[in-house]
């Protein structure tokens, strides 16, 4: 199967995981709207949210997402997380493996329906990387 997630779950592709359990992993987007923005990926393949197998692959990220979120909160001047999550090609779904996109937020930051990424936090991915994991 052709799937860029299922690949990075696997190692096939290198990724900056930043946290992972049995039933799920949390790794940096390659173009993150903000710094430290994160996908959280359930480790078994399901398309998304209209899959059958969905709802067994839902029960079983909760731990993910709670702990990065928390990540997020306490390693990185942020103080909160907008979760993003799109289902379908009509929704701008483009990896078609379920997950959801963690960014951390900051009191006054610009609305998120600008989805340009940001070239600052692109540049410091690595940095920020380093801020989550060591
Ligand atoms: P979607 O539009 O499907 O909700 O978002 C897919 C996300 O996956 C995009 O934000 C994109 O930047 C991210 N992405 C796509 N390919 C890769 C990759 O190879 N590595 C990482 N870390 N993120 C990726
Ligand atoms: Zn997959």
């Amino acid at each position: 199967m052709d799937c860029t997630f299922c690949a990075i779950i696997t190692g096939a592709l290198p990724t900056r995981f930043v946290y992972q359990d049995e039933h799920a992993c949390a790794f940096l987007d390659i173009n993150p709207l903000r710094a430290g923005h994160t996908l959280v990926v359930p480790r078994l393949h399901v398309q998304n949210l209209m899959d059958p197998g969905a709802p067994a692959v839902l029960g079983s990220i909760g731990a993910a997402l709670h702990a990065t979120a928390r990540l997020l909160t306490t390693r990185l001047p942020a103080g909160g997380v907008s979760v993003l999550q799109a289902n379908g090609v009509a929704a701008g779904q483009e990896v078609f493996h379920l997950h959801f996109h963690l960014v951390p937020r900051l009191a006054g930051d610009r609305r998120l329906s600008d989805h340009t990424p940001d070239e600052q936090a692109r540049r410091t991915l690595d940095a920020t990387y380093r801020m989550l994991v060591d």
